[in-house]
Parts: C-alpha cells; structure tokens; sequence
C-alpha cells in the first residue's frame, strides 16, 4: 500500500509527509487496512518499526468519522505502560492531526500533576493516551467516561504484564462498550499474553513483522 491509496484525507497525507513519512514501513502495510476496515489485530512489532503510527492512523481516521462528543467522552483509548511511551504517542498523535477538526488528544500518565490533566478532561477530547494506574484514578473520580470509545489500543502488551498491569488493563476495558475495536501491540507474543489477548480481542488479524 501507499499512504495515498488509503483513503485519507489530503490534510492527514499531507501531515504524513511534513512528519517525513514518505513510504508506510512493514508493520503500517500490514496494519493500517485492516485496522481501516475495523478488524481487531495481534501486531508483533517492536518499537522502532513504525507501530505507533500503524495504529495511530486507524485511530485517527475513526476518531474523524465520529462527531464531537461531551467534553470527557473519548473516542479512542490508547493504553501504554509508561509515561515516556505515552508521550512519544502524544507528539505522533499531535503530529498527525494537525489541522484535522475536533481532535483534541489528552495525556493522563502517572508522575505527572493530577490537576491539568483532569482540566484538560473538560474540552471535548477526541483520542486518550494513558498509563492504566493514572487512567483508574481519573474513571474513579468520574472525570472521565468510556462509554463512547469505539477503537482500544493496547501498546506494548508484553511490557504490561511484565510490570503487573494485567488487572487494571481488564478493569479498565470493562468500561468500554461491547461494541469497540481492539488494536494490541507487543514486542513477543508468549503464552502469557495470548491468555490475556484473548480477552480482550475478538477474531483477531496476526501480523508478524
Ligand atoms: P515506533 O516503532 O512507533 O516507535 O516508531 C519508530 C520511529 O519511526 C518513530 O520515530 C517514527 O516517527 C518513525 N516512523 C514511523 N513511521 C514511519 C514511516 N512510514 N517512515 C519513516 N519513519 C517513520
């Protein structure tokens, strides 16, 4: 594939561009059509082969199709283990829909101040990057719902349980309505977490790059 037979919008293949995304790399090839046509997928794909924005295009392009919602009713949930993963989503997110309507990204990671980040919650927020600890503390202050999600990102499934996040993960999923999309990313694929991907995916696409 190439960026340009996708479908997009010009302003977000023009945004691909000026990031210096020229040609999709493997993973994005493999990802974004079938993350497109609302598949759920199993990528294994390690940092540094262009995952992030192989599912941030998918999430992008949803978030694009749905009108804007109240202010603390996401879209699309990305899930990452720490603060310096998720910030890196953020600018890619920020990176490519500069220019697009109503999409609004928020930040909500633990080791950072609790009070911008639920002020950030009263605009509409379109795409949430979150670290599940920080995310669970927001959902029980009730600043935030998940009802309206409709794509759930999973980065780095193999790091999350590595450092416990299984339950919170699953706790925080529960919120989400049935009816939703399930990207998972993860460097390996062992036993471990097939168990906990079978949770949370229905009929999955495996890519393996
Ligand atoms: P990731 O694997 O998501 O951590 O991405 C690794 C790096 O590749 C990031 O710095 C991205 O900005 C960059 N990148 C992602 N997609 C492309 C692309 N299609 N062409 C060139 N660089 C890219």
């Amino acid at each position: 594939i190439e960026f340009e037979h996708c479908g997009f919008p010009s302003t977000l293949i023009g945004n691909l561009k000026k990031a210096g995304y020229e040609a999709p790399t493997p993973v994005q090839m493999q990802m974004v059509p079938v993350g497109l046509i609302g598949r759920d997928v199993i990528a294994s794909a390690d940092t540094g082969s262009g995952k992030t924005v192989a599912f941030l295009l998918p999430v992008v392009v949803r978030a694009l199709e749905t009108p804007p919602h109240k202010a603390c009713s996401p879209v699309a949930l990305i899930l990452t283990p720490t603060r310096e993963l998720a910030i890196q989503i953020e600018r890619q997110a920020k990176e490519l829909v500069i220019g697009l309507p109503n999409m609004r990204t928020a930040l909500l990671v633990g080791g950072m101040p609790l009070p911008p980040q639920l002020h950030r919650l009263k605009s509409s927020i379109k795409i949430v990057i979150a670290t599940p600890g920080r995310l669970i503390e927001i959902l029980k202050q009730k600043a935030l719902q998940l009802h309206e999600v409709r794509v759930v990102v999973v980065d780095e499934v193999d790091t999350m349980l590595k450092m416990g996040f299984q339950q919170q993960v699953l706790e925080v999923l529960e919120q989400v309505a049935e009816e939703h999309q399930t990207l998972l990313a993860s460097a390996t694929i062992p036993a471990g977490i097939e168990e906990l991907a079978a949770r949370l995916v229905r009929d999955p696409v495996r890519i393996t790059i």
